[in-house]
């Protein structure tokens, strides 16, 4: 094992941060380091369960003089995203995290670095390594597979668990107490391939150069989205003349807002000076309209020479275009408990143009239950309605805002005393586990918090070492003044 993280050795959380580092543990590949947890909690000689997904509970009894105090829960999934540069040489299935340490902050070289979540598991650890603490009696539960659908929650059996209380340290923002999250659901619309002879000009419609971003965290932002803006391009040849369309694809996850889109189109020849101009206007007017929050959005319609041969057929292009032009996006609802805060939105992440069928696929998210079900029936609605099939799948359920909360009012009051300053309380419109346990254990009372983390899900992910200090500090004092 690497021993990059040794200097920080004042705080056993980088200990187990650098053990948990060692053992590769990315979505799909977990047992090894649920049997270190499991392992961990024997020498120990504390209680502990493993179940069939890899999930791990372990119970630490209180502290002397607390076992009157309410139990609580410490969760954190073991899983982490495996994205890495592409010039790394890197196997994670096998080869351990290279750490190393950049002023403030822990990186791994080329890869990711799971401090989502895996400074949760080490946090966890080092609060059950250590004796000397004051907490109530604690029972800590590692989830799995919480990147890829969060089969682990899903799965978990909750009779194992008895505390009314749980703190999640699956955020990545010290300072803030995530106290509510969006459900959401992933919905596909097809409509099958039909083909019919055409002539004219092929041309390459592409739409490049936009932000993007996460289709929950970054959707309140305005940002455009390439499959829409595509919808609108193809409309503004169809508005004026009749066209072939060979082909769309676009985006390439349905929680990524899609940063590019291409269409294969042919023009009849006459033609073509007019569809030059409709594109070049309808252009000018996106980059105007995006000029301050997407300025380098970029759009070029190309030639590439006769064509004649296979199109959509008319009726099967007008379809696509009807949807990719008229479907809903973006931020539907605002909330009314919480100002300023997304509500309900929807992302159309992937076109696609296949063999048989074009798919469009999005991802619907919402706080409020009926409203994500109100989404997804005006999606089904309308591909219906154009006889095309509509299917929906990975349902998760909201952590709805609790009006009431003793865990949050204490470690609001916590983090002032600590701090100096109030922390932001908030809700944040992506899925946390929080949801799924909402939904399994009734009135859980629940915060979610972590310590500054940058650029997650990518080889540029850096946790701060400050930050995950006085985050390990708050979370000891929240369970000593938990009486
Ligand atoms: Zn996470």
């Amino acid at each position: 094992m690497s021993n990059v993280l040794k200097d920080l050795k004042d705080y056993k959380v980088f200990h187990y941060f650098e053990e948990i580092c060692a053992i590769p543990h990315g979505s799909g590949n977990v047992k090894a380091l649920s049997d270190y947890c499991v392992a961990f909690a024997k020498e120990r000689k504390l209680e502990v369960f493993q179940d069939e997904a890899f999930n791990v509970i372990i119970k630490k009894p209180a502290s002397a003089g607390m076992e009157a105090s309410p139990a609580v829960i410490l969760q954190g999934h073991l899983d982490m995203v495996c994205e890495k540069n592409a010039d790394v040489d890197f196997d994670f299935e096998k080869d351990g995290l290279r750490l190393a340490i950049d002023g403030d902050e822990i990186h791994a070289q080329g890869t990711t670095l799971g401090g989502d979540d895996g400074i949760a598991v080490a946090i966890s650890l080092a609060i059950l390594d250590d004796d000397r603490l004051a907490h109530p009696a604690l029972e800590v539960l590692f989830t799995t597979e919480e990147e890829t659908g969060m089969d682990g929650a899903q799965a978990l059996d909750c009779a194992n668990l008895s505390a009314k209380y749980m703190i999640n340290l699956d955020s990545e923002e010290e300072g803030v107490i995530t106290v509510g999250c969006a459900g959401g659901l992933k919905s596909q619309a097809a409509f099958p391939v039909d083909n019919m002879a055409f002539e004219g000009i092929e041309y390459e419609l592409c739409i490049s150069g936009l932000l993007g971003g996460h289709s929950g965290a970054e959707i309140h932002l305005g940002r455009a989205n390439a499959n829409k803006l595509m919808g609108r391009l193809l409309f503004a040849l169809r508005k004026e003349m009749a066209f072939g369309l060979i082909e769309v694809n676009g985006g390439a996850k349905d929680n990524a807002i899609a940063r590019d889109a291409s269409a294969s189109v042919v023009i009849p020849e006459d033609m073509c000076a007019l569809a030059q101009q409709l594109i070049e206007s309808a252009a000018d007017d996106i980059k105007n309209e995006y000029r301050v929050v997407d300025k380098d959005i970029c759009i070029s319609f190309t030639p590439k020479g006769p064509y004649n041969d296979g199109v959509l057929t008319f009726a099967t292009a007008e379809k696509i275009i009807y949807m990719l032009f008229n479907s809903p996006y973006g931020v539907q609802t605002m909330s009314a408990d919480l100002p300023g805060l997304v509500e309900s939105s929807l992302n159309l992440g992937i076109v696609s143009t296949g063999m048989d069928e074009i798919t469009m696929t999005w991802a619907v998210r919402s706080s409020v239950k009926s409203l994500k079900w109100l989404i997804n029936d005006r999606l089904e609605y309308m591909t219906e309605l154009l006889g095309g099939e509509y299917t929906w799948h990975g349902d998760y359920p909201e952590w709805a805002y609790a009006p009431k909360s003793r865990l949050r009012t204490l470690a609001v009051d916590i983090y002032e005393q600590m701090f100096g300053k109030k922390p932001v309380v908030s809700t944040i419109h992506a899925g946390l586990e929080c949801g799924l346990f909402a939904e399994k254990m009734p009135g859980e009372d629940m915060i979610s918090i972590g310590p500054d983390m940058k650029d997650i899900h990518t080889p540029g992910e850096r946790l701060s070492i400050s930050s995950t200090k006085r985050t390990y500090d708050y979370v000891c004092r929240i369970l000593a003044d938990f009486r």
